[in-house]
């Protein structure tokens, strides 16, 4: 959606980042987004057939009108919704309802991958799991890849294979779910499972404590060398200077960071 400034995009073997326009379409369809706000993602003077049917017609994976319209029902179905509702606009859901028809209008593309932006954060917490158990369904039902950003930790145990830790738009640690909650090796990492409240007054009482000093940087001015040097409690001089790279400390995880 943005023009690459750095890196690459490698989607199933096929390097992306220079590909044109045309050269796109085909990865366009296969790779779906879903966003944090559906609300605001979705055309609110379309009717819900109409949003789902949108992408349809574009990448022309339906033979007709009539097609689209029972493809749509299916997908609202699919999703929890009553196939009756695709007459509806948007202003008549509510904020999960809202998710699950971004999630329809997403799959109504037959994607491989789903982008899933903080797709649950901006909804109540007891619509957050259900919304959760559909993505959940949803993949095993149509083998989906998600790339699933979220801050929540319960949810990103929940619904993770495999992890990246971010901060200040750089990737610190990567590992497979039970290794990083198990072993984290990185020290932001650390500080933010350590901040997870175990619900057992011993246990919690027991336990190292990791603290983090200070507030985010900007991410627009970011400290020189490792950019969590201003806050972690491990920094060395080392650190001010020297950005760390990351590279595999254990099988299958990799982290940033000059004392690992
Ligand atoms: S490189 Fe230095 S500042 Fe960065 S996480 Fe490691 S010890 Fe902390």
């Amino acid at each position: 959606m943005l023009d690459i400034t750095a890196g690459r995009v490698v989607f199933d073997g096929t390097d992306i980042t220079k590909h044109d326009r045309a050269a796109m379409r085909p990865f366009r369809r296969r790779i779906q987004m879903i966003y944090q706000d559906p609300f605001g993602s979705l055309d609110p003077r379309m009717s819900v057939a109409a949003l789902i049917a949108e992408p349809m017609i574009v990448h022309n994976l339906a033979a007709n009108a009539a097609e689209r319209a029972e493809r749509a029902r299916e997908l609202l179905e699919m999703v929890g919704l009553r196939a009756d509702m695709a007459s509806r606009y948007i202003h008549e859901f509510s904020g999960g309802q809202r998710q699950r028809i971004g999630i329809a209008r997403a799959l109504a593309m037959k994607p491989d991958l789903l982008i899933c932006d903080e797709p649950v954060s901006a909804l109540d917490v007891s619509i957050q799991a259900q919304i959760v158990n559909l993505f959940q369904e949803i993949q095993a039902k149509f083998g989906l890849t998600y790339l699933f950003v979220a801050h929540d930790l319960a949810v990103v145990r929940h619904i993770s294979d495999r992890i990246a830790v971010m901060y200040l738009g750089r990737i610190v640690e990567i590992a497979d779910r039970d290794t990083l909650y198990r072993a984290p090796l990185h020290p932001y990492t650390q500080a933010l499972m350590a901040a997870v409240p175990i619900p057992d007054p011993e246990i919690e009482a027991t336990r190292p404590q990791i603290t983090v000093q200070g507030e985010v940087p900007s991410a627009l001015n970011p400290p020189p060398g490792c950019r969590f040097h201003p806050r972690c409690p491990l920094a060395v001089a080392r650190c001010k200077t020297e950005e760390p790279q990351l590279r595999e400390a254990t099988s299958g995880q990799s982290v940033a960071c000059h004392l690992v």
